[in-house]
């Protein structure tokens, strides 16, 4: 049994609350709720950067198929004009021929329509598409603000979390100059295996780091051991410090 006087013992019992305490804030800090929403809106952030720039590029496509087809049309246009201004020269006498320029101006006036169909699709997914880019660039600048401010306010929570800490820190290291550094030690080391907990209070027949009762022999075993040093529960193991 490690010897430890009852001041020693109250003392690890105080630096065990301080430890669960740093313990606590130590999780918060590494799992900040501010990060894990900055988490999320960065994801939708990169969603929407990729969305804008994949209708961006349709857009081009758009804008490069509507001068095509416009040009297109144009050619179309012109021929029209001049096969139709060959038809109604009067210099064409062979039956043959005129119905050769008839039948090359059906076909025109067939490519013509095909392409105006065309160019109002491209026009509409344009203007469709030119919309969506507009609410995908608010959005974005939406995001981007609501990331800017997240980040400040999950900055300001580490910062008080690691002023806190450093208190808590040098409340531990007070707490820990009135115990002998064997005892420091044997706490350190029991704390470690024992997810945290080394020190628990003994209230009534009751281990509070295992909550099983003690039997009445062990609770007398318990209660004479603290009067000379660390008593353990039989149980979990971790040191019993009787409530005063
Ligand atoms: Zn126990």
């Amino acid at each position: 049994m490690i010897e430890a006087t009852r001041e020693e013992q109250q003392r690890l019992f105080e630096l065990q609350q301080v430890d669960l305490g740093i313990r606590q804030l130590q999780h918060r800090r590494r799992d900040l709720p501010e990060q894990r929403t900055l988490d999320e809106r960065n994801q939708t952030l990169s969603l929407v950067t990729a969305e804008y720039a994949s209708s961006r590029e349709r857009l081009d496509a758009l804008s490069g198929e509507q001068r095509g087809l416009e040009r297109e049309l144009a050619a179309v246009d012109a021929r029209r004009r001049s096969e139709e201004g060959r038809m109604y020269s009067g210099r064409i006498t062979s039956e043959r021929e005129l119905t050769a320029l008839r039948g090359e101006l059906g076909t025109l006036r067939t490519r013509k329509s095909t392409l105006e169909d065309r160019l109002l699709e491209v026009m509409g997914e344009t203007e469709e598409l030119e919309s969506a880019v507009g609410a995908l660039r608010e959005r974005h600048a939406e995001l981007s603000g609501e990331i800017e401010r997240l980040a400040a306010a999950r900055d300001e929570a580490a910062t008080d979390i690691d002023a806190e800490l450093d208190r808590m820190g040098a409340e531990r290291a007070a707490a820990a100059a009135d115990v002998r550094p064997d005892v420091l030690a044997y706490y350190d080391g029991l704390r470690a295996r024992k997810d945290g907990v080394a020190v628990a209070r003994l209230e009534g027949r009751t281990c509070q780091g295992c909550r099983l009762q003690l039997t009445a022999i062990e609770l007398e075993e318990v209660r004479d051991r603290a009067t000379r040093g660390l008593a353990r529960c039989e149980q979990c193991g971790r040191i019993l410090v009787p409530a005063s």
